[in-house]
């Protein structure tokens, strides 16, 4: 037990590397992927109560930008390997919820210093090779967000803990802020790295252990991960990482009466479908389970007439393809006034013809892979959709090419339709959809925007006029939970923009801030009262 008030370093966001031509950063990150890239392919386990598990189901590794080449093999477990996960983490978790807070959070703070020094290289290669990211984009979240998820985190913990109730003479009221009672479950997408490692940090942190699923595509990361809790001190049995079918997975987890939390981020329809399961099974858990769900989104971006329409193109630019607009926040339908649809268009046109393309060792290139075959068809599928639409065509790029790796080029299609198809679903591609709109409609065209899609992520607003801007974050109350102004609505960064969206987009529950964390503690009221009461009668009732 702490014999202290202690305080936790105020955080600051990791200084993102440059990796300039020159730089001995930019060096060492290009030897480490040669030499992951060389090496004989790795063998990653399972992590099971701190052993690692191997089974003769060995699946292939293979980078999405040449995917002949097999980097690793990973082990393929089936529902018992899940059993046992539950059961290491209802085992750890005796100790680990007695734990006193700062040495959880000691770990934690340890794992960001490890990973902005020695393990960086390995991290952002890691993830340049497995997720097909470019430099930057690996430098900012595999590295960068992840030590923020942690450090930012770890502060949020304090604070939560330091929230205590009023008291009163004679009382003395304290909150205590309890693990939940069994373990939870994480489920993680294959797009970041630092969501994958704060799908199962963030409810461990907070003293729970875990039992986390990383997407098939994302084993690669994941495993340096591993290795980095490991490093950093997290006892055996706290987070533990199974590689099997989520149907699998769920047939267990959802049935077991300790079954507490689901931490899920990824796609829409996967989440409803998990949520739907757990209502279906509510009568066999001991407790009401938490359900945290960061999901889709169909992210917009509108520009008033006052706009610039080059800051306009090069928001649309970045926000729409960047790491092939694979981002739950990409721009992927975006409202252009007539009045500058030329020049936007044209600027466009330009910046894209200058986009290269190809695998994240040569730093030039500013896109890579899309992340597999599955995701190469259903992307292209949309295109050919709209090549073949009357209603909409395709204006920039179209083209694309799986024989090495899965390349599609960034891609715009124009809608005739504001409720094309392309203007609706989510993509998750290099796909862009425009709608060029009367100049003198912002207002109309603002109600359009909050009502063509389910999902309520992320979305900005570009002008100069300030009437314009207060009526767009008025009307779109509801329609991103991240709204930006004159900003593309990508990149948020932990402790300044607190992330996740609303209506389809998940339960809104911010990931990297205490709104996250509180999910995972479940609190205790403890009254003291130092002069109990002798007497069962109250004043009122003496005799006059
Ligand atoms: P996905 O839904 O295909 O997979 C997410 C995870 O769910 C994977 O680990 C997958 O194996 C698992 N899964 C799938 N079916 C399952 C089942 N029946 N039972 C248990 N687990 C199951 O998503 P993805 O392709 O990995 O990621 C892209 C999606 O994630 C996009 O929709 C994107 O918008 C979303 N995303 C959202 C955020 C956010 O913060 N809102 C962040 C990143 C990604």
């Amino acid at each position: 037990m702490p014999k202290g008030v202690f305080q936790i370093p105020y955080p600051v966001n990791e200084p993102v590397v440059g990796y300039e031509p020159g730089t001995p950063e930019r060096e060492s990150l290009h030897a480490m992927y040669l030499e992951m890239y060389e090496q004989e392919p790795i063998d990653i386990p399972m992590y099971i109560g701190g052993e690692e598990v191997r089974t003769n189901d060995k699946r292939e590794v293979t980078p999405p930008h040449e995917h002949k080449k097999v980097i690793a093999h990973f082990n393929y477990g089936t529902s018992a390997h899940v059993e046992q996960a539950i059961e290491a983490a209802l085992k750890a978790r005796k100790n680990w919820a007695k734990m006193s807070w700062e040495h959880r959070a000691s770990i934690f703070l340890k794992a960001a210093d490890l990973l902005t020094t020695k393990y960086r290289d390995r991290m952002n290669a890691a993830t340049m090779l497995g997720q097909s990211k470019t430099p930057h984009q690996a430098e900012i979240e595999a590295a960068c967000e992840m030590a923020d998820f942690f450090r930012f985190n770890a502060y949020y913990m304090q604070e939560i803990y330091e929230e205590q109730p009023d008291s009163a003479p004679g009382i003395w009221n304290r909150m205590e802020y309890r693990p939940l009672e069994g373990f939870v479950f994480g489920i993680s997408p294959f797009n970041f790295t630092a969501i994958a490692a704060n799908i199962p940090a963030a409810p461990a942190m907070m003293g729970n252990c875990v039992v986390w699923k990383p997407n098939d595509t994302q084993v690669y990361s994941a495993h340096v991960i591993m290795e980095l809790f490991h490093e950093a001190g997290l006892p055996e049995g706290v987070i533990n990482m199974v590689t099997v079918e989520g149907p699998d997975a769920g047939a267990v987890v959802f049935r077991h009466p300790e079954f507490a939390g689901l931490h899920f981020t990824g796609s829409t329809a996967v989440f409803k479908s998990l949520w739907k399961e757990i209502g279906q099974n509510i009568d066999l858990y001991k407790y009401y389970p938490r359900v945290v769900g960061e999901t889709g989104g169909k992210d917009f971006l509108i520009a008033h007439h006052s706009a610039y329409p080059q800051q306009v193109a090069t928001a649309l630019v970045r926000g729409a393809f960047e790491y092939q607009g694979q981002k739950c926040s990409a721009a992927s339908r975006a409202y252009i006034p007539s009045n500058m649809w030329d020049e936007v268009r044209s600027s466009m046109e330009l910046d894209l013809k200058s986009m290269k393309m190809g695998a994240p060792d040569d730093f030039s290139n500013f896109l890579c892979a899309v992340i597999d075959r599955k995701a190469f068809d259903k992307i292209t599928g949309y295109i050919e959709y709209a090549k073949n639409h009357a209603d909409a065509e395709v204006i920039m790029g179209g083209n694309y090419d799986d024989a090495v790796g899965y390349f599609i080029e960034p891609t715009v299609i124009l809608a005739k339709d504001p409720k094309f198809r392309t203007m609706v679903e989510e993509i998750f591609g290099p796909v862009l959809t425009i709608y060029v709109y009367d100049a003198d409609h912002f207002e109309d065209t603002l109600h359009l925007v909050d009502e063509t899609s389910e999902y309520g992520l992320t979305g900005a607003v570009f002008s100069r006029d300030r009437y314009a801007i207060e009526q767009a974050t008025d009307i779109l109350q509801n329609a991103a939970g991240n709204f930006y102004i004159n900003d593309k609505p990508t990149g948020a960064v932990v402790g300044q923009q607190p992330f996740g969206g609303a209506r389809g987009s998940g339960t809104n529950d911010k990931a990297g801030s205490y709104m996250n964390l509180l999910r995972w503690a479940s609190a205790r009221v403890i009254k003291e009262n130092f002069v109990s009461p002798e007497d069962y009668r109250y004043p009122y009732m003496a005799s006059e």
